[in-house]
């Protein structure tokens, strides 16, 4: 099949008989009417229906060599840098049709990950993996299934190791090894769409000694199988959407994350991908990181249109628009924006292949590195700038009930009116949109936290700049050295994935 319509996928995630899955201390059965998680259900669903819809059906469908038809992007493998700034392109093009995140780029760097580790254990005599993976991407880009990706571990104490920890359910592990698989316990916590997808990819979260060999595991698992709970988060403002209006809480596109927990859930050996093999964990989060940090520039460039297009829009509605202080606030969210975006697609042109056959282009990982760190901070400028050109009324504005009441709405059109050629009823859209996109879980915490915090990319960038090859730069032109003899342009050094 190689595509599904977005109907087909909310029928597919319909009915959950084994999965428990839990809002607001709920369980819910049918994810896709449950009032709560249907605009996480449209969104997850602006991906599929991307692939049919004239404006991105390129951009969103590509060749898969594996089974030799069309296929949805999300589930493709990297095989050239077009591949990476296809992506990048894609997912700014997806944020403007949604307004927030639409959950599907985890899964896809998990599978790109995934070629390449198991790849890289087959060359070293381990090919059952390769062999499982190349089985289970078929499966998934035929059937054009919605995978989440599950890295983050709730991770307990922080400076201990998963054997040292007081919990030993910290980080996910294998229990029991049977003839027919395995038996995995423990937590993934923040994981994206988790409540929505038809399967999870299950990773490890950092790198590992001998001692934690039994936290070495990578695997895939329908959602739906028995011992999954999946408890939903909150965010800000998303009881609005159960309110039953169509302005204050976006009810038509909104994004969730979730805790899944595994209590001793059986994986079969065909859907196990790395076992005990603890000296490949720290690659394969070098690896998965920098896929996900290079992927920012593209959903997070795209929300900030959304951001810089709704402040513009807003200060039209109060004709301060061609203002110089205004038109200079603007200018500094478009260089911050686009700032993020070259990033990315810098990234993906200067990616390098990792591994053979149809997959297993990798980013550039330095660049990925800084794009996501500049992720870390443009977009609470961004959001900063526009909630001064916005005015005090995006954090006081009336509800849209104040708007449909008879008695007082007459007063809130006068007065919430600017520019006569707005109506008070296009300046509250507008407000409600730019506060639920620039205040959300998905433009700001999502862009500190996602693909690891801060401090992640600051040790990746120093791990990869070479100081001793800058040093002799300086040496030379200060006539304290020889001119160096190295070739290379940046001062950079091979990532662990490389060597
Ligand atoms: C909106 C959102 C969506 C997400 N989606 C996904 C997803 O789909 N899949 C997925 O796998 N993950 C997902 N994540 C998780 C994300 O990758 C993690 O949040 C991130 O890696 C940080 O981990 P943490 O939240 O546990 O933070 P913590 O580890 O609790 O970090 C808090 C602070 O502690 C510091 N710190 C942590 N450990 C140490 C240490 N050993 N020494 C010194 N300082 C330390 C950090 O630098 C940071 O400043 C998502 C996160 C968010 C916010």
């Amino acid at each position: 099949m190689g595509l599904r319509t977005g109907e087909q996928y909310v029928e597919g995630i319909k009915y959950r008989q084994h999965a428990a899955i839990y809002v607001m201390g709920k369980r819910v059965t049918d994810v896709t009417t449950s009032p709560f998680l249907k605009p996480s259900v449209l969104a997850f669903k602006a991906t599929f229906d991307a692939a049919f819809e004239e404006d991105t059906r390129e951009l969103a469908r590509t060749y898969s060599p594996i089974i030799g038809e069309e296929v949805n992007r999300f589930n493709s493998l990297h095989t050239g840098p077009q591949d990476l700034v296809a992506k990048v392109k894609l997912l700014r093009k997806l944020s403007h049709k949604t307004g927030a995140c639409f959950q599907r780029c985890v899964g896809w760097d998990a599978l790109n990950t995934l070629y390449i580790v198991t790849k890289k254990l087959a060359e070293k005599g381990k090919k059952a993996y390769h062999d499982n993976f190349m089985k289970y991407v078929a499966d998934v880009q035929r059937k054009d299934l919605a995978l989440a990706g599950a890295m983050t571990d709730v991770k307990g104490v922080r400076t201990l190791r998963p054997s040292e920890q007081p919990n030993p359910d910290a980080y996910v592990h294998v229990v029991e090894e049977r003839d027919d698989g395995i038996i995995v316990r423990g937590a993934k916590a923040n994981i994206t769409g988790a409540a929505v997808v038809d399967e999870v990819i299950v990773m490890p979260t950092r790198a590992m000694t001998e001692k934690d060999e039994a936290y070495a595991v990578s695997f895939a698992i329908p959602l739906d199988s028995p011992g999954v709970k999946v408890i939903v988060g909150r965010q800000l403002n998303d009881a609005r959407r159960l309110e039953g209006g169509d302005i204050d809480g976006l009810p038509y596109m909104f994004n969730h994350e979730g805790l899944i927990v595994f209590e001793d859930v059986f994986v079969p050996w065909e859907r196990v991908f790395l076992y005990r093999d603890w000296r490949e964990a720290g690659v394969l989060v070098e690896i998965f990181s920098s896929y996900h940090r290079q992927g920012y520039a593209g959903c997070k460039s795209g929300l900030g249109d959304v951001v810089i297009g709704a402040a513009y829009n807003l200060a039209k509605q109060i004709g301060i628009a061609d203002k110089p202080h205004v038109q200079e606030k603007l200018t500094e969210m478009v260089f911050l924006n686009e700032t993020m975006y070259s990033a990315g697609l810098a990234a993906s042109w200067e990616g390098r292949k990792l591994a053979d056959g149809p997959g297993g282009f990798w980013v550039n990982p330095m660049f990925a590195n800084v794009t996501k760190h500049l992720v870390t901070r443009f977009p609470y400028e961004i959001a900063r700038l526009s909630h001064d050109i916005a005015g005090g009324i995006l954090g006081t504005a009336p509800s849209e009930f104040d708007l449909k009441n008879p008695e007082i709405r007459q007063l809130v059109e006068k007065y919430l009116q600017g520019v006569p050629e707005f109506t008070a009823e296009a300046r509250l859209r507008m407000i409600r949109l730019l506060e639920n996109v620039s205040i959300s879980a998905g433009y700001l915490i999502e862009s500190v936290h996602g693909a690891g915090s801060p401090q992640a990319q600051r040790i990746s960038m120093q791990r990869l700049y070479d100081f001793e090859i800058a040093e002799s730069i300086a040496k030379y032109l200060a006539r304290l050295g020889a001119r160096p003899a190295d070739k290379r342009v940046e001062p950079h050094k091979k990532s662990d994935a490389e060597r």
